[in-house]
């Protein structure tokens, strides 16, 4: 099924999992975190691809298998940035044989560490998704990225917008954003994005953090903003593990009861691949959720 069905009826949880880095844990270990991540009926789970390809057949070997063994869509994620047509179309010819209707399409980061220019032939994330709904029109759904506290090479905030309605016209039936921790600043940014013309849901992407070297490295690689309670805390409690632990589950909670209260279009939850972590937050939230995410309402 296309999510973009799934949200003309109701708003949707969903979790973003990636694939093991070492070989041999590839399949089991992410199975079981699977099934435990199913026992908490999200609607989709969405699984990360390398920039460079390097995750492929991992990628669509796990969203075959959610596919296959959840009660949830996989949304099998796609990057560009040193992608042939050839390769794309490898690619979606294995999503399709393996039943997989839904695309997050992206661009991807350059990588740094590369020493030869990478050759694509896609420029952005939008032409990846115009690409795919030409060459095979009604096959796949196609969703994108957005960033509340914007793209950090885009020259502003109004001009990472306009390209979000590039991206909705190249055929992306709804946006999940990068991780922020302040929500005051996702409202606004959805604001200015539907004053833009940008119609089609836009999914809030939360982040639990529970180490203080995790908090770090999403400051640098999203320059997101951190509340100044959150950062007193982590500092305060900078080397107790089970209080940061404590912290984390607590923040992220009340931050995902606000969004529901606001009635934004779902909860996306990067999940890092700790089911039991995330149990516990869905937990937390038990009763509210369970009528934010019923259908109709
Ligand atoms: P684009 O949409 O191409 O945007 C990149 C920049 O170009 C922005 O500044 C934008 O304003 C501008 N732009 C966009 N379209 C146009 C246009 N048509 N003309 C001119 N300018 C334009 N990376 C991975 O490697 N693997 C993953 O699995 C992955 N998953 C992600 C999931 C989410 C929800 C998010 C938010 C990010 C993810 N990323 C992933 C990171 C992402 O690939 C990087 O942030 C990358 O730098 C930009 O990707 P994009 O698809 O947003 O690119």
């Amino acid at each position: 099924m296309k999510i973009s069905e799934l949200l003309k009826h109701k708003r949707t949880l969903s979790f973003e999992i990636f694939p093991p880095k070492r070989e041999d844990d590839t399949l089991t270990l992410i199975q079981s975190t699977i099934a435990k991540m199913d026992a908490l009926n999200p609607d989709f789970i969405s699984v990360t691809y390398g920039a460079l390809g390097n995750t492929l057949s991992n990628t669509v070997d796990i969203a075959k298998h959610i596919k296959e063994n959840t009660k949830a869509q996989p949304l099998a994620h796609l990057t560009c940035v040193s992608s042939t047509r050839q390769d794309i179309d490898r690619v979606c010819d294995r999503l399709q044989q393996s039943g997989i209707e839904n695309i997050l399409t992206l661009r991807g980061d350059i990588p740094q560490n590369v020493d030869a220019p990478l050759f694509s032939d896609f420029k952005h994330a939008s032409d990846l998704s115009s690409y795919i709904h030409a060459t095979r029109p009604g096959q796949f759904m196609t969703a994108g990225a957005c960033y509340p506290e914007i793209h950090p090479q885009a020259g502003s905030m109004k001009e990472d917008i306009e390209n979000l309605k590039i991206k909705q016209d190249a055929g992306m039936e709804f946006f999940t954003t990068q991780l922020f921790f302040d929500n005051q600043v996702f409202y606004q940014f959805l604001m200015a994005a539907r004053k833009a013309g940008v119609t089609i849901p836009i999914i809030p992407g939360i982040m639990p953090v529970t180490n203080y070297n995790q908090l770090d490295r999403m400051i640098q690689i999203t320059r997101c903003m951190v509340p100044i309670k959150l950062r007193n805390y982590f500092d305060r409690y900078k080397d107790d593990k089970e209080a940061l632990q404590e912290i984390g589950l607590i923040f992220t909670s009340y931050q995902i009861l606000d969004l529901m209260a606001h009635d934004v279009d779902g909860i996306h939850i990067y999940s890092m691949n700790k089911s039991g972590f995330i149990a516990k937050l869905m937990g937390n939230v038990e009763y509210v959720a369970s009528r934010f995410f019923a259908p109709g309402e």
